[in-house]
């Protein structure tokens, strides 16, 4: 396998190695077709086969209900903040939101365009450390549903485990932790993800949804935004981008190579435990999360003295460990940690930190 530096971006993130070999081999001419992946009809055999592989071992890597549709469409995680509210209000103009990062305020500020939204929970007092126990969320008994982002992937704030809410369908956008770990899908009415992180190339997104929520979206809905319509028709309503989800495919079935999602929760859990020890029991380093939200997949940290930062991205690019900039809004450092980084990956930053906490504390 080739060795390549360690990237820690957060999106598009680093894919693993031996995947894109794979399409390396394939790109001229897959399995003998003459064809690459990108020059096939979507509505061919060859494609079709990609597609419903695809499909199914993502239902095997994630356990999903035969009553859940699986959807592979464009536009992003932004487009599903417009998404959910035009399908899953069905006819209630009220939803319940939880404000625990940019992330949460943007899906926010997207739903208030539909209908009316309460903030069950909301983290901006304490600067998206920490979010209240779930048990004193004031939910609505009118909502639609309850929407909350599993991980804020800038603030690094992540809700391990589902919240419980009644009967109120549960929405999650788990764009940053999807694949990371098993997750019972049967808890949630709707989970949805961009793709670039833990799934593959930007230009896609999956879409997981209990049918019996489907078709009774807003009268205005466009046809490309109307999950009863992408559901019905494969998500190939139109020309789906092919290429984004065959290699989607491939990181799928790297992802059953590695032992599934019981494997990798180790391996993820081994990483993250093992940062973040590195960053406490140092006092050059601060990461500010509280303990229990802490995400398993981006790992915000900030020097003792910011004056260093530009110094330490700098030598760490140097020594082959890319892309540890905070988000531009937030500053500070960041590692981002996704499925296909390695733990020889995160042991050679920690090695890093620590020589530069020598060198510089
Ligand atoms: N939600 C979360 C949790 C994200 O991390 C991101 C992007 O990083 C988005 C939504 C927006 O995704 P996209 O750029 O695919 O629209």
């Amino acid at each position: 396998m080739t060795l390549r530096p360690y990237n820690f971006s957060a999106g598009p993130a680093v894919m693993p190695t031996e995947v894109l070999e794979q399409a390396q081999a394939e790109l001229l001419d897959w399995r003998g077709t003459g064809m690459s992946v990108m020059e096939m009809s979507h509505r061919g055999k060859e494609f079709t086969q990609i597609a419903e592989e695809a499909e199914s071992d993502l239902r095997e890597l994630l356990n999903i209900p035969a009553n859940y549709r699986v959807m592979f469409l464009q536009g992003g995680a932004s487009s599903q903040f417009a998404m959910i509210p035009l399908n899953l209000l069905r006819g209630k103009t009220q939803a319940d939101y939880c404000n625990t990062g940019i992330w949460s305020q943007k899906a926010i500020a997207e739903a208030q365009r539909y209908c009316s939204v309460n903030v069950v929970t909301d983290s901006t007092a304490n600067k998206f450390t920490s979010i209240a126990d779930p048990s004193t969320w004031q939910l609505n008994p009118n909502a639609a549903y309850v929407h909350y982002i599993a991980n804020e992937t800038i603030n690094g704030l992540e809700l391990h485990t589902p919240p419980q809410v009644g009967d109120v369908p549960l929405i999650s956008d788990m764009s940053s932790t999807i694949l990371s770990r098993p997750i019972d899908v049967n808890q949630f009415a709707a989970i949805y993800a961009g793709a670039q992180k833990n799934i593959g190339p930007a230009g896609l997104s999956v879409v997981i949804v209990r049918e019996d929520l489907l078709g009774n979206p807003l009268s205005f809905t466009p046809t490309m935004f109307n999950y009863k319509v992408m559901a019905d028709e494969k998500s190939m309503y139109n020309t789906p981008p092919t290429y984004t989800w065959y290699l989607a495919g491939l990181v799928f079935k790297w992802l059953k190579k590695q032992g599934g999602l019981t494997a990798i929760a180790e391996t993820n859990q081994r990483k993250a435990t093992a940062l973040y020890k590195a960053i406490d029991d140092s006092d050059f380093y601060n990461n500010a999360i509280e303990l229990r939200y802490r995400s398993w997949m981006n790992v915000p940290f900030t020097l003792a003295d910011a004056n260093l930062e530009k110094t330490f991205l700098a030598e760490a690019a140097q020594a082959g460990l890319l892309t540890l900039a905070g988000h531009r809004t937030v500053g500070g450092l960041r590692a981002s940690i996704y499925n296909a980084m390695p733990e020889s990956g995160v042991k050679a930053l920690i090695d890093f930190m620590q020589a530069f906490a020598k060198r510089y504390g």
